[in-house]
């Protein structure tokens, strides 16, 4: 008897297919059907897609060259203890596969990030290069209206580079249009924590991470149809210690080791993975009543804009918090999920993940919540030992550990 066929096999595979596009061949098809439109890359971790939408800019989030890029050229341009994902933007910058980029734009991540953005506007003068300033005090009269300055610089800049002039009913359409995405991305992470095994955190992964490549429409459209096909799928449930991936939120983990950490007995509950698509809880709060007497009005699109950020951002190591508890949202969300352990996965040399790491540890402490760490680097190719850590977590976990 043949094997039943999964619905959505066609789906991950379009979604695997835009993650080997290392060229950008898609996103060069998309500036030929829509007459040489910009396409503006993006760096993790964060900054606000509906933006760009509205000024018919294609943002494409970079993450570097995975473990299909060798990297000979971008190590001549970073010391040793530097993390990776610098060094292969380098190398595929140079090497031309960001030729369809007409521009990049470096949010203020980490210091790296910043050292790019300068490297960039060196080696590529006639391409656009921002920084985005991203604000570290929240009250709207302070870090709203900077931020608020800050995201109406780089849409002047890029109108004078052939983008459409900033329209406040078309960005307050393509916001409405990246809320659906939100309430779909909402979906598919509710699907996962429910039935981990009907969507495995490497497919939740693909899926997500089509969206940094795709306009927001047709990122809908496959989210869509991913969610409509799900329950037709033939599965069959295993009993895996459920846990959450922390620390992974900008230089990325290759495919095969969230498949590798599937395999140990573990189900990926949640991550953080693709952060930059969704750095935000909830929707962006379109003409809603957010209770802040500002000179910030949610009726303003770009306001709406601003105050999703300033007001909803989530937690992060990239984000100040203030008089908050580092830790405090990662232990909430592992009560909310029944999540049992955490796996604190960070790349080497990441100063925001890791400088963050003993707060987190001290607060799984307190919180009798049993955790693991590794470091990985994006072109990681030996997973044996992780699979054995992991394995020996999980292990531990069911036969000892309760969250
Ligand atoms: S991996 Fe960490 S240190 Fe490196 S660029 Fe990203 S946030 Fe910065």
């Amino acid at each position: 008897m043949s094997a039943p066929t999964d619905p959505c096999a066609p789906l991950l595979a379009r979604a695997e297919a835009l993650l080997e596009d290392l060229s950008l061949h898609g996103v060069a098809a998309w500036k030929a059907a829509h007459g040489g439109a910009p396409a503006i890359g993006i760096m993790p971790v964060f900054a606000p897609r509906p933006l760009f939408e509205a000024i018919g800019v294609l943002p494409v989030n970079i993450y570097g060259g995975g473990d299909r890029v060798d990297v000979i050229k971008g190590d001549a341009y970073y010391q040793s203890y530097i993390c990776h994902i610098p060094r292969s933007t380098i190398e595929m910058g140079l090497g031309g596969q960001l030729d369809a980029l007409d521009g990049m734009v470096f949010p203020s991540t980490c210091d790296v990030i910043r050292n790019l953005s300068g490297m960039w506007r060196m080696l590529f003068p006639q391409k656009y290069s921002a920084y985005l300033d991203l604000p570290q005090t929240f009250e709207a009269p302070l870090g709203g209206l900077f931020y608020r300055h800050e995201l109406s610089r780089i849409a002047a800049e890029l109108v004078a580079r052939g983008a459409r002039p900033l329209d406040a009913d078309r960005l307050r359409e393509a916001i409405i249009v990246e809320n659906r995405r939100r309430a779909l991305l909402a979906d598919l992470a509710s699907l996962r924590a429910r039935e981990p095994w009907r969507l495995k955190a490497s497919e939740a992964y693909l899926l997500t991470r089509a969206g940094a490549v795709l306009p927001c429409a047709e990122h809908i459209e496959l989210l869509e149809a991913f969610l409509a096909a799900a329950p037709e799928r033939p599965v069959r449930a295993y009993d895996n210690v459920r846990v959450i991936v922390l620390g992974a939120f900008c230089e990325q983990p290759p495919i095969g080791l969230i498949r590798t950490l599937e395999r140990s007995g573990c189900d990926l509950v949640d991550d953080d993975f693709q952060l930059g698509l969704c750095a935000i809880d909830g929707a962006i709060p379109l003409d809603e009543d957010v209770g802040d007497q500002s000179p910030l009005d949610t009726h303003d699109p770009l306001d709406a804009l601003v105050l999703s950020y300033t007001l909803r951002g989530q937690a992060t190591a990239t984000r100040y918090i203030a008089d908050g508890v580092k830790g405090e949202a990662l232990v909430n969300r592992v009560r909310t999920l029944g999540a049992e352990g955490v796996i604190l996965a960070a790349p080497s040399f990441c100063d925001p993940a890791l400088l963050d790491q003993p707060m987190i540890e001290q607060a799984l402490n307190d919180a009798g919540i049993p955790f693991t760490s590794f470091k990985y680097a994006e072109n990681s190719a030996q997973f044996q030992t992780i699979r054995e850590q992991a394995g020996a977590f999980s292990d531990s976990v069911k036969l000892w550990g309760a969250a």
